[in-house]
């Protein structure tokens, strides 16, 4: 070996070299039924496949080597079959102590996505990655600039909670031994333009062992820009988990140029199908709400978007101001913490229920909306 001179520093992880076509298939894209079709397939019994399911969801292991009830010559090959690796670790970055952490994971094919695990007194919340890229294009957002690279499959998404799970009961995470109580669906994507893999996610999650994690799906947001018909459709789902509506201004005209998927579906359009949602699951839905200096922060707007909360309920919806988390490049930043508070004074005022995110992991660059998954 010579060892040329400027050569890249080696990274701390050997990523597999990237491979085309779809993520191989996981056991966790697999509804139950299909999960024993699939071990009955290749030529086993089909509780082999609750094993499986047990060691996967129940012990939070992909690893042939740990599951020691099935005999050592399975072990390999039904491990290969259905829990082939899907998440490579590229990076980790922590802040506020230790107890925000982000990775950084290349997918089968070398794509990169990211997800952050916060950890606070009384939960631990992971925010997931449901696309590789985003398709809506939403100028103040980091990942709104990279266009969509891919759809995430389910398990690409399930694999990303198992992992977290993971370290949080092995005491890897800031705070010693806990449990992941909290999954957002608020990383990189879209997740209602990726709606089959985040509702057979969703499903895994909330399922209990061995056909899932045996989340509570009140502990589940799906976050959205406001495709309308997919509101209507995850309504019907049966599933209580929390909607969160990514508003960010009351108005069209402003609403067009932050979210551009405006054009297709109006403010009044998206809020109409967002109390329905409320309506139809009795959850209550989260407005967010990033506040801009000097473009969507002016105390008229908040009273707009409390007059359209409020005519059309009540108890139905709270909403969660967010400073603006600078992403580079942009011309747009934080709004005046005293701008910001009359804001929220002025939802309160008009009874509606107010509570402004925290912008953990602004530093790591971690925070809702700066994750772009470049190596930088
Ligand atoms: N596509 C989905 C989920 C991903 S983003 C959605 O739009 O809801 C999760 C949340 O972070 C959304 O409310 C999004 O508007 C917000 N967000 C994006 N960029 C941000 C930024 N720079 N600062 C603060 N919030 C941001």
């Amino acid at each position: 070996m010579t060892g040329r001179v400027g050569a890249a520093p080696p990274t701390l992880t050997l990523v597999p070299a990237p491979r085309r076509g779809k993520p191989p298939r996981h056991l966790a894209d697999l509804a139950p039924e299909a999960r024993a079709e699939a071990v009955v397939a290749a030529g086993e019994p089909a509780y082999r496949a609750r094993q499986l399911g047990t060691h996967y969801f129940g012990h939070l292991t992909a690893d042939p080597a740990e599951m020691t009830d099935l005999p050592l010559r399975l072990r390999d090959s039904l491990a290969a079959a259905l829990l082939p690796p899907l998440l490579t670790p590229v990076r980790t970055v922590t802040a506020d102590a230790g107890t925000t952490v982000k990775t950084l994971w290349a997918l089968h094919d070398g794509v990169r996505i990211e997800s952050v695990l916060m950890r606070y007194p009384d939960r631990a919340t992971l925010c997931v990655s449901s696309q590789a890229g985003c398709g809506m294009a939403c100028p103040f957002c980091a990942t709104g600039q990279l266009g969509l690279t891919r759809n995430l499959s389910a398990a690409e998404i399930v694999d990303q909670v198992r992992v977290a799970a993971r370290a949080l009961r092995d005491g890897e995470v800031a705070g010693g031994p806990g449990r992941l109580s909290n999954v957002v669906f608020m990383g990189m994507g879209e997740p209602l333009a990726n709606y089959r893999a985040v509702l057979d996610a969703v499903r895994r999650l909330v399922a209990p062992v061995p056909d899932g994690f045996g989340m509570s799906a009140r502990g589940v947001t799906v976050s959205t820009v406001g495709l309308v018909p997919a509101i209507d459709r995850l309504a019907a789902e049966g599933l209580p988990v929390t909607l969160a509506l990514s508003l960010h201004a009351p108005d069209d005209e402003l609403r067009r140029e932050l979210v551009p998927i405006t054009t297709r579906w109006s403010v009044d359009e998206a809020l109409d199908a967002a109390h329905r949602y409320a309506a139809t699951t009795g959850r209550r839905v989260s407005i967010e709400y990033a506040l801009i200096r000097d473009v969507n922060d002016h105390a008229w707007r908040a009273r707009l978007l409390a007059e359209k909360l409020a005519e059309r309920g009540r108890g139905w919806v709270h909403v969660n101001p967010i400073p603006l988390n600078p992403t580079p490049g942009s011309r747009w930043t934080a709004s005046d913490p005293a701008v910001a508070a009359r804001f929220v004074a002025e939802l309160r005022g008009a009874g509606i229920p107010t509570t402004v995110r925290d912008t953990r992991g602004s530093d790591i660059d971690g925070a809702c909306g700066q994750l772009a998954a470049e190596e930088r």
